[in-house]
């Protein structure tokens, strides 16, 4: 029998790593950690979650259901997950059942709550634009009236894509806008007056030791990511501040894992950080194509306890989402010699849904 004790030593080829959500980005850290000689366990409430098609095992329950959960920690050796919406009392209650969460519940909390994660940076050397936090529509015009307007509303917990967030054009529309959002606590920020998206990708293992992904620079419409290109451009003095940034993060949260830092580039070259996400990220697609070890193959080196491997660049990288239908021009792009196609298995192309995305690739 394999060693399976991820905590003592590296997790051995042939256990089962168990995820939390199977999405595509489920799907690809499935497929990272089959090449690696694992097999892999997704708990996902649909029955036809894209990771569950690839994945030796699939647990069909709710997040929180104890049945589901006794089912996944009874196959997985340690578990990690695809999305930062996890409810804090599964990963609890995967722990009493003695099973490892990889990253750990502090990551989780704090990247559940806009307040947390924009106090918790602050307190770590990371910068981020001036905030208030409101649980009252008199608070949020107060709030406003205090960072000035225009600034963004957004609501504390589960907004992602540009979903749960308002602008505000002047302080006295705050009270509308705090309703509009449902009356939950929000916070306010002040508008970055930014030159350029830009987002790290970086990864800590069990020992400490971190490795750091080449800056990508990010292009988002109505709060999606339509495109990336990495490495992107940028002075070493810009890369050396990411860096810095991404190991106080990585080192703050104690984590194990690939995280995706979002960053603001300011027209005086300093970074801000728009928002962490503790799990691999859409901005880090690119590295399937443009680095030897992807972010997917890093997060699950990572969490099973392997060394880390290289994050240089081998290539330049145009990353580009396929939203709804577009993903029907895969034809096209299977016939570009210098594109890479990804997609994800899903059966419904909604509009706007993330159904594949492909890297053009070109040298360095
Ligand atoms: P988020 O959901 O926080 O990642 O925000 C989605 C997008 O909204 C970001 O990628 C930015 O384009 C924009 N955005 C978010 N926060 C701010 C801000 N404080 N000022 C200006 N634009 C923002």
């Amino acid at each position: 029998m394999p060693d399976a004790s991820p905590s003592g030593g590296p997790l051995e080829p042939g256990l089962t790593i168990g995820i939390l959500g199977g999405g595509q980005l489920g799907r690809m850290l499935a497929s990272a950690a089959a090449r690696l000689g694992f097999d892999v366990a997704i708990l996902d409430p649909e029955p036809d979650a894209p990771a569950g098609r690839v994945a030796a095992h699939t647990i069909v329950a709710a997040y929180d259901d104890p049945q589901g959960l006794a089912a996944l920690a009874a196959c997985a050796d340690i578990v990690t997950y695809e999305f930062e919406n996890v409810p804090a009392a599964a990963v609890a209650r995967l722990a009493e059942m003695g099973v490892e969460v990889a990253p750990g519940p502090l990551a989780l909390r704090v990247a559940q709550d806009r307040l947390e994660e924009k106090s918790f940076l602050n307190a770590h050397g990371a910068p981020t634009v001036a905030f208030a936090a409101a649980d009252t529509a008199q608070a949020a015009v107060a709030a406003a009236e205090q960072l000035g307007a225009p600034c963004l509303m957004k609501t504390r917990r589960e907004g992602y894509d540009g979903k749960g967030q308002r602008w505000v054009e002047h302080a006295a529309d705050a009270a509308a806008a705090f309703q509009a959002l449902g009356g939950v606590p929000v916070i306010l920020e002040a508008a970055a007056a930014f030159v350029r998206e830009l987002s790290v990708i970086a990864a800590r293992g069990r020992d400490g030791a971190t490795a750091i992904y080449p800056l990508t620079e990010n292009h988002h419409e109505g709060g999606v990511l339509r495109r990336s290109i990495a490495p992107a451009r940028a002075a070493p003095a810009l890369a050396d501040q990411a860096e810095r940034i991404a190991a106080r993060v990585l080192a703050g949260l104690d984590y194990v894992g690939v995280i995706g830092i979002e960053l603001f580039e300011m027209a005086d070259g300093s970074l801000l950080v728009n928002e962490i996400a503790p799990r691999v990220h859409n901005t880090g697609h690119w590295t399937q194509d443009g680095c030897e070890v992807d972010q997917f193959e890093q997060h699950i080196r990572a969490v099973a306890g392997w060394p880390l491997g290289p994050t240089a660049a081998i290539a330049r990288v145009e990353m580009l989402n396929l939203l709804g239908d577009e993903v029907e021009g895969w034809r096209r792009y299977a016939a570009e010699p210098e594109t890479r196609l990804h997609l994800y298995g899903k059966r419904d192309a909604k509009p706007g849904r993330k159904m594949g995305h492909v890297n053009r690739v070109k040298p360095l």
